[in-house]
């Protein structure tokens, strides 16, 4: 296992960091635009193909990644391409201690990956921002604590692409999201088209280290202060900022999207 710790200085807004504004931004962009240049898969690709496309296309693509049922089966289909690369987290101070577990876990079961924990850019107990932040203006918590952290490492390591396992099935918000996804850097989202139902097969049949509180509701498992457990009936990522009118944490989608 490698794990690396970094803690990426956060620049203020004079110095072109992410400003700390109070103002609504929580985006509504569905996802971008579909790469033109990248070839037409179609929705019974097998992802494997996509991500063996993605690492000669992309050598240098890096995976950003929360460990969310998504996320780990992306993770192991990455590996069996040959995805040898980083996987990088954000630790933002509020994760639950069974994420952080499974991280640990997956870090253990792929040594040819590097893990790296980016430390929360503007953490809870620092001063920078108020600790309470994520009930007051939580699309500043997440530009703050989420989004600023990465985007800097991003800066520092310059990939031309991500891997990316969001799929369209998980909320309205993500229902046309294309397998390559073009933008300030190339998205590739091999998983775009599976359901939730083929991810949690594969990770049944392959035995995959899930963060138990999905078994418990949480479909989609973000910040202990931002997440609850799916009602049935509602789509996988509505126990995230439930209530709040927020839809993405800003890493995907709006303005300061990757
Ligand atoms: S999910 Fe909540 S606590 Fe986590 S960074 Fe966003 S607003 Fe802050």
């Amino acid at each position: 296992m490698t794990t690396q710790e970094c803690r990426p200085d956060v620049r203020t807004p004079e110095q072109g960091g992410v400003p700390l504004t109070t103002e609504p931004r929580a985006p509504h962009a569905q996802a971008g635009p579909a790469d033109q240049a990248a070839p037409a898969f179609s929705p019974d690709t097998d992802p494997l193909e996509i991500i063996r496309w993605a690492l000669e296309a992309h050598p240098d693509v890096l995976m950003p990644s929360a460990f969310n049922l998504n996320g780990v089966v992306l993770l192991d289909l990455a590996v069996k391409a040959g995805y040898q690369g980083e996987v990088v987290f954000v630790d933002t101070g509020y994760h639950f201690p069974e994420t952080l577990q499974t991280r640990d876990r997956l870090a253990a079961r792929y040594p040819e990956l590097s893990f790296v924990t980016l430390n929360a850019g503007a953490h809870p107990e620092d001063g920078q921002t108020p600790s309470d932040l994520y009930a007051t203006d939580a699309d500043a918590c997440c530009a703050a604590r989420k989004v600023a952290p990465l985007q800097a490492y991003l800066r520092q390591q310059a990939p031309s692409a991500l891997l990316n396992a969001r799929s369209r099935d998980q909320a309205a918000t993500r229902a046309e999201i294309p397998f390559v996804e073009a933008g300030t850097r190339v998205k590739i989202n091999p998983l775009a088209h599976w359901t939730r139902e083929r991810l949690e097969a594969y990770a049944r049949d392959h035995d995959l280290p899930v963060n138990p509180l999905y078994w418990d509701g949480f479909l989609s498992v973000g910040c202990w202060t931002c997440t609850r457990a799916v009602r049935p009936g509602e789509d996988a990522r509505a126990g995230r900022w439930a209530g709040k009118g927020k839809t993405e944490c800003g890493l995907w989608a709006g303005g300061n999207a990757l």
